[in-house]
């Protein structure tokens, strides 16, 4: 994709999502960190859910540190690798403890430090609680970036340095916004939603015009009479 297009395929997502936010509910950093390293193969649906009961119980270090493995893992159960996750958590809220004072750390090497917490975390962290200009790859990103041919590339880290040098630096902040929900609402997996795509024009994907005939308010082409006709 040209930059000329890239610039167009930006404009248009921020057009169609003037407030782009994370799903994620959270109202302080250590709440997002927490609800992030939940939601690893989930939904953010699930995660909040839990997070709506927990967070008012124990949304500090000390508080889940308290809590204890157990103790978590009744919240959190019906989120996928439980278990895992519950260790995780308070593993990090004891060495958020230890080492950063029960604050959650600025720096991408503190925070891929703790357990639980990848370069993709670290880079949701940075970017949403700290204003920080990156951009995390998951699922969607990989996908929208390579199907539209905005920023190919064969796996997470390819397509991270390669949308770090083709963004325009205005979109950079929300760039991770923009591309994950394009992803999950209109540039989904199986079906893209091409006929109400916003970015329609710029994008590169060599079957859009067979998904933008799925538009399913298109006027319907007229059925043939079944009626023989007259001779
Ligand atoms: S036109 Fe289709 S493939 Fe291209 S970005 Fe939009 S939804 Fe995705």
């Amino acid at each position: 994709m040209n930059p000329a297009k890239r610039e167009a395929f930006y404009r248009g997502l921020a057009k169609a999502m003037p407030d782009p936010k994370s799903e994620l509910e959270h109202t302080t950093p250590f709440e997002l960190l927490v609800a992030v390293v939940l939601s690893a193969q989930a939904t953010d649906k699930s995660v909040n859910l839990a997070t709506a009961k927990l967070f008012p119980v124990a949304n500090t270090p000390q508080k889940l540190a308290a809590l204890g493995v157990e103790g978590l893992e009744q919240y959190i159960r019906t989120i996928g690798l439980y278990r895992g996750k519950a260790k995780n958590v308070v593993a990090l809220s004891n060495l958020l403890l230890e080492k950063h004072g029960g604050e959650v750390p600025k720096t991408r090497e503190a925070l891929e430090e703790l357990p639980g917490v990848g370069r993709k975390t670290a880079n949701v962290v940075l970017n949403v609680a700290f204003g920080e200009l990156t951009l995390a790859v998951d699922t969607h990103v990989f996908r929208v970036s390579n199907r539209t041919g905005l920023a190919p590339g064969k796996d997470p880290l390819e397509v991270e340095t390669r949308l770090m040098k083709v963004t325009p630096p205005k979109y950079l902040r929300n760039a991770h916004h923009y591309l994950i929900l394009h992803g999950r609402y209109t540039c989904v997996a199986q079906k893209p939603l091409c006929w109400k795509c916003p970015v329609f024009e710029p994008c590169e994907f060599k079957e859009k015009k067979k998904f933008a005939a799925l538009d399913p308010n298109a006027p319907k082409p007229k059925a043939k009479s079944k009626l023989p006709k007259p001779r």
